[in-house]
């Protein structure tokens, strides 16, 4: 009943009366296009990233020069596989050139200024317009409906970055109060007490949806369970902002009793793709960002993992073309029995920085990895992989007693041998805790090499 009041008049009446009568245009538009076929989407899409790239052209000098300088028009762009000849835009381009970045139709002061976390180094500063803020509310809606998770559901949020979190201002509170329903939960430094008493807070608070950090939100059901505990159950689960292995989402659905279905988003972009009630798959936001997938700078096949490659069709403010997000996937082959015609990713492999490669160049991802390891022997306790010349693994360990067993190490060895191949060499790093990032997640692995894709 409240839910119905505050998803059918409160939600629209704030809309209104703050300016932002966007967002609900946007989510009409997208409720109806989410079902337009496969080729059609891919279409409309093209075609906005075709509109992107002549108003870049023609707007900001920087991406004209940056063109010119690779020979290329935008008109010369008549199909996807042309795309391939235009510049990436690197993190570090926007560190330097930020402000040529921004569209001479707009000034500064008419755009929302954002940033990343920067737990790949120095954050990355950027602009969108109000219209983009109102299409990224629209879509994170939207993508909530495809698991029935409407304007109004109460909501948990365990989050680590404590700068998402909201101000505590009245006028704020009132308005979660009323309508985001909102009960946030800093997961950066969990300790047990604190656990405890999110717990109770949950079972109080009796949220319909939590969004969670998929590793915070994981070691949550693991020391639930540890504790014997009895977990609060949700009606769904949303997991973001790092990797979900199958074993962590096992994990989570058995103490939370609850299904768990991955999203895939950026600060840079807001909510980028996500899983529908089909857990078949990822479903991008094709209306609002081109996707590709490359491999050696290449269009991947079908199911090949690559490097992401992503354009931002719905700001103008200052366009993000091409920008490589640092993310690695692959997509899904087929179509979804959900009838939605966006395309998907089959998963979100990790960053590109968290793979692993072999003597041989064979990758590995070292989140499934060191995830899969932890599972089969729980006893290693935390686990981080670090690479930082070819062929040779720094193997960080946090066991729980504070040494680390023969049989511990053989096993972990094996492994690394297995997935890597038997040149690889293994240097130890035994230490008591292995921190999160400042961003608040956690890295399972992380290497400093470049060219992997
Ligand atoms: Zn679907």
């Amino acid at each position: 009943m409240m839910q119905k009041l505050i998803q059918h008049v409160l939600y629209p009446l704030d809309c209104v009366r703050s300016g932002d009568r966007g967002i609900l245009q946007y989510r009409k538009a997208l409720e109806a296009s989410q079902y337009l076929t496969g080729p059609q989407l891919e279409e409309l899409s093209f075609s906005r990233m075709q509109s992107m790239l002549t108003y870049a052209y023609e707007q900001i000098d920087f991406y004209r020069r940056r063109f010119d300088e690779h020979g290329v028009h935008p008109g010369d762009i008549q199909e996807p596989a042309d795309l391939v000849a235009l510049p990436v835009l690197e993190k570090q381009d926007i560190q330097n050139h930020r402000d040529e970045l921004i569209s001479r139709e707009y000034s500064v002061a008419d755009l929302v200024l954002d940033r990343t976390g920067g737990s790949t180094g120095k954050p990355i500063e950027y602009y969108y317009t109000k219209d983009r803020s109102h299409s990224r509310k629209a879509a994170t809606w939207r993508h909530n409906g495809f698991i029935d998770w409407q304007i109004g559901d109460k909501t948990a949020v365990l989050w680590g970055a404590a700068r998402d979190l909201p101000k505590t201002r009245l006028k704020q509170k009132l308005r979660n109060y009323l309508i985001d329903r909102t009960l946030f939960f800093n997961t950066a430094g969990f300790q047990p007490d604190e656990i405890d008493h999110f717990n109770q807070q949950l079972k109080q608070y009796r949220p319909q949806a939590i969004l969670a950090y998929a590793n915070s939100l994981g070691l949550f059901a693991r020391y639930l369970r540890e504790q014997g505990i009895q977990a609060y159950s949700p009606r769904v689960i949303v997991t973001s902002a790092e990797m979900l292995s199958n074993e962590t989402r096992q994990l989570i659905e058995e103490v939370f009793a609850a299904p768990v279905y991955n999203r895939y988003g950026s600060r840079e972009f807001s909510v980028i793709a996500s899983e529908c009630c089909q857990r078949d798959g990822l479903h991008v936001m094709q209306e609002g960002l081109y996707m590709e997938i490359l491999k050696q700078g290449k269009p991947a096949a079908l199911g090949e993992v690559g490097e992401l490659i992503i354009t931002d069709l719905l700001n103008f403010g200052m366009p993000l073309i091409r920008y490589r997000i640092g993310d690695a996937g692959a997509w899904a082959a087929g179509e979804c029995d959900c009838g939605r015609g966006l395309k998907r990713l089959k998963a979100v492999a990790g960053r590109t920085t968290d793979f692993l490669v072999g003597q041989d160049g064979r990758l590995c991802s070292g989140a499934v990895l060191t995830v899969a390891m932890v599972a089969q022997r729980p006893s290693l306790g935390q686990i981080q992989l670090e690479q930082n010349e070819r062929g040779r693994i720094i193997c960080r360990v946090a066991p729980p007693g504070g040494t680390i067993c023969n049989e511990d190490q053989t096993f972990l060895t094996e492994q690394v041998l297995q997935y890597l191949g038997p040149g690889t060499s293994i240097e130890w790093d035994i230490v008591s805790q292995i921190d999160h990032e400042p961003s608040g997640k956690y890295r399972f692995s992380k290497s400093t090499l470049t060219d992997l894709f």
